[in-house]
């Protein structure tokens, strides 16, 4: 192969033959055979999430999702938890559109803790949050089972989550923990290249989205609800996408999906102890994320050259994001990666670290 393997966290590793279902024929997206990939893609999606809420479908990368969810939600005001960039990128996102909104942060490194939330919530100001579960920044994967558990007892507060690189790679049953909106983009958790984004909504997502105005059109959830029912999109989508998810789905449902998640917890554990070794780990103890593990430099080594050398043995991972650029770096283990793919990985940067 010409190009580095990709290590980094998003776009992530897509083999050949996956690759391949992304160019097919296409069929006009108005037809039957449409409604019938449509259909199949949006009853895979619901499978991978435990939910029976419906699946929108975004022509988009998963911030177009972001904006979407609190556009069509947010009546009162928002609390946007923030633990890393990309929750920070959610408030932002709010704030720009106008909605009355508050972040609420914790240090880097930290996750957003059930407790926080409660006494947020219990102030009676927020009527919609957002959490990211996985922060892909820092390697941070949240509670999210003790987070919902807690909105459950505020029947009024709407619960959006940040599915973007944990979905189809770690279980998150949506209907049991009452998710309103989960999202995520496909080129992470789902392995396939980047251009698209799927979403799961609750109806009570879609009586707010009717009660409010000035949410622009492309990502408005009730035009998109309304051709749903018709197994359509509003616009022309990705159609490759959508051929490439349905071959994405039925390899999830071969292998089983339920082995996927164990896969992505021996993965998870097989980097963090050599990261344990070598360096340490950045994320809270016990917080540690299951798809990207985020290390520490505690003995200051060049981590361009270390990064740069792997390349030249066609391995790519990611440095540090935004404050965390040149004190940390990331080796993502999400999407389709897998153990040999990871202790190859692994046994090059044993090599690299030898020379250095
Ligand atoms: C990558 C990422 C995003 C942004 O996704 P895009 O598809 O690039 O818009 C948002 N949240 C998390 C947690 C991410 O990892």
């Amino acid at each position: 192969m010409d190009k580095p393997k990709l290590f980094i966290p998003g776009p992530t590793h897509v083999d050949s033959e996956l690759l391949s279902s992304l160019s097919e024929y296409p069929v006009g997206h108005r037809s039957t055979q449409f409604s019938e990939l449509y259909d199949e893609v949006v009853d895979g999606v619901q499978k991978v999430l435990f939910t029976s809420n419906r699946i929108l479908l975004g022509t988009c990368s998963a911030t177009g999702l972001m904006e979407a969810a609190v556009r069509n939600t947010v009546q009162k005001r928002c609390a946007n938890f923030v633990c890393g960039a990309f929750s920070k990128r959610w408030h932002e996102v709010t704030a720009s559109c106008g909605i009355e909104c508050d972040s609420i942060s914790v240090e880097l490194g930290k996750a957003t803790k059930p407790e926080a939330v409660r006494e947020v919530l219990e102030t009676g100001k927020y009527d919609t949050i957002t959490v990211v579960h996985n922060e892909t920044s820092t390697g941070v994967m949240n509670p999210i089972a003790e987070i919902a558990e807690v909105v459950r007892d505020f029947p009024d507060v709407v619960l959006l989550v940040d599915m973007v690189s944990s979905m189809a790679s770690v279980k998150v049953e949506v209907d049991i923990l009452g998710i309103d909106v989960a999202l995520a983009s496909v080129q992470k958790g789902w392995g396939l290249p980047p251009g698209f984004a799927v979403c799961s909504v609750s109806d009570r997502v879609i009586e707010r989205s009717e009660q409010i105005s000035n949410k622009g059109y492309y990502f408005d959830f009730k035009v998109m609800e309304k051709y749903a029912k018709k197994s359509q999109t509003p616009t022309t989508p990705s159609i490759p996408h959508m051929q490439g998810l349905r071959s994405q789905l039925a390899r999830i449902f071969q292998d089983g999906v339920e082995n996927r998640f164990q896969q992505h917890i021996k993965l998870a554990e097989e980097v963090r102890s050599w990261v344990r070794q070598k360096f340490d780990t950045f994320a809270e103890s016990g917080y540690e994320s299951n798809t990207v593990t985020c290390a520490g430099n505690p003995n200051g080594i060049d981590l361009i050259d270390m990064a740069n050398r792997l390349l030249e043995r066609g391995y790519m991972i990611s440095g540090g994001y935004g404050p965390l650029k040149g004190k940390t770096f990331r080796i993502a283990h999400m999407g389709n990666l897998q153990m040999n793919d990871i202790r190859d990985l692994l046994t090059s940067m044993d090599n690299v670290l030898d020379e250095m």
